[in-house]
């Protein structure tokens, strides 16, 4: 590929230096557990979120699990979760023992339609789990109304929204908690597998801490089953500096999703993201539509473009959620959605020129 759907090796060539100086200080360092490159991690990450408490985990499933842990949610209760997402988020609900309930996302947005998750509430109904996809956060006001009257907890995943912000706050501040992920593909990526969970709660925090930690918070004392999912200090040292420049890294994405967005408009029958007043999105994803996705993605590829396909399959649809019973034409606009959904080339270090040649591939394509 002449342009890699994403450049993964020009993040480490960019911060080489400061990267090489906190692996040589947690290498030297002699802790390699928890400690204190944790602890100034999760400081830096929760003031750049703008909540009061972080606690770094293992990945973004298990924070997403622990946060469901400690509400307490588990076997016979349901979570509303988006019909369309990485099967992550529906993998955490089940973990917890909980049922996931589906629900429609709006189709021109990609996320869960506050109009349709009512009729979805019962009374075992105790959490939404509202997903920032592609970088866009939910349309989280009526949901926040809804789950008050309901008296249920909302929980955000905030695997794809590092830095996304809804009405001037930030993805992660907005519910009552929220589930991370520092995969390295992530717009704040580590150098392997990392997550956090995000809050403002107090408890949940301290009961989050103890579940990743073998449910233990004196040491060989355990007061629940908990679980080992730690946030490694030395990913955690890598993670505080990319940190630093993770505003800007997002800016560049803006960049180069503002010359897709002018650039594509008018193309015959290519759907470009909305993007609403209230939202300003990171751009995890840049993720257009055609009814020939297939045809388009083969066209790209032999121009020596990278593109890929979130995701080619609903959680409803995937065999291993066949013992849920759905079947196709369940949830339409998912299904929809994973039909034509196409991710071009997106991240901090594709250029201008890149981006162009990206479109050129595209407007070469036979849309007739
Ligand atoms: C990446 C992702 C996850 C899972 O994160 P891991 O760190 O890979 O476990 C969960 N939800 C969404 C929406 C994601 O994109």
């Amino acid at each position: 590929m002449s342009i890699p759907f994403l450049d993964m090796k020009s993040p480490y060539r960019e911060l080489k230096e400061e990267l090489d100086a906190a692996y040589q200080r947690v290498m030297e360092s002699g802790w390699y557990i928890l400690g204190e490159e944790v602890e100034a991690f999760e400081q830096e990450f929760a003031r750049f979120v703008g909540v009061q408490y972080c606690v770094g985990v293992g990945n973004g499933l298990e924070a997403l699990h622990l946060i469901l842990r400690g509400y307490g949610i588990g076997p016979g209760d349901e979570v509303i979760v988006p019909s369309n997402t990485y099967i992550a988020t529906w993998l955490a609900v089940s973990y917890s023992g909980a049922l996931p309930v589906p629900v429609e996302p709006v189709e021109s947005t990609y996320n869960l339609d506050p109009a349709k998750i009512e009729v979805a509430i019962t009374e075992r109904t105790r959490a939404i789990l509202a997903v920032h996809l592609y970088g866009q956060t939910a349309e989280m006001d009526p949901i926040m109304d809804l789950a008050a009257r309901h008296g249920l907890k909302v929980i955000e995943d905030a695997a794809q929204a590092h830095g996304a912000m809804y009405k001037n706050r930030r993805a992660g501040s907005l519910g009552d908690a929220a589930g991370w992920s520092f995969y390295p593909g992530k717009n704040l990526g580590a150098f392997g597998d990392a997550g956090a969970v995000t809050t403002n709660d107090a408890e949940l925090a301290r009961k989050v801490r103890s579940l990743r930690n073998y449910g233990s918070e004196v040491k060989y004392y355990n007061e629940v089953k908990g679980y080992n999912s730690r946030l490694d200090p030395l990913q955690a040292a890598f993670l505080k500096v990319k940190l630093g420049c993770l505003d800007e890294w997002n800016a560049r994405r803006r960049t180069i999703a503002q010359r897709y967005l002018q650039g594509l408009a008018g193309t015959p029958g290519l759907v470009l993201p909305a993007v609403p007043g209230w939202a300003e999105p990171c751009w995890h994803l840049f993720v257009v539509r055609h009814p020939r996705r297939d045809g388009l993605r083969e066209h790209l590829a032999r121009a020596g473009i990278g593109t890929l396909i979130h995701y080619p399959v609903p959680p409803h649809l995937q065999k291993a959620y066949q013992e849920l019973g759905f079947s196709e034409g369940a949830f339409p606009i998912a299904e929809i959605i994973h039909r034509e959904a196409l991710s071009l080339p997106m991240g901090p270090h594709l250029s201008l020129s890149d981006a162009d040649q990206v479109m050129d591939a595209i407007h070469s394509f036979d849309f007739a």
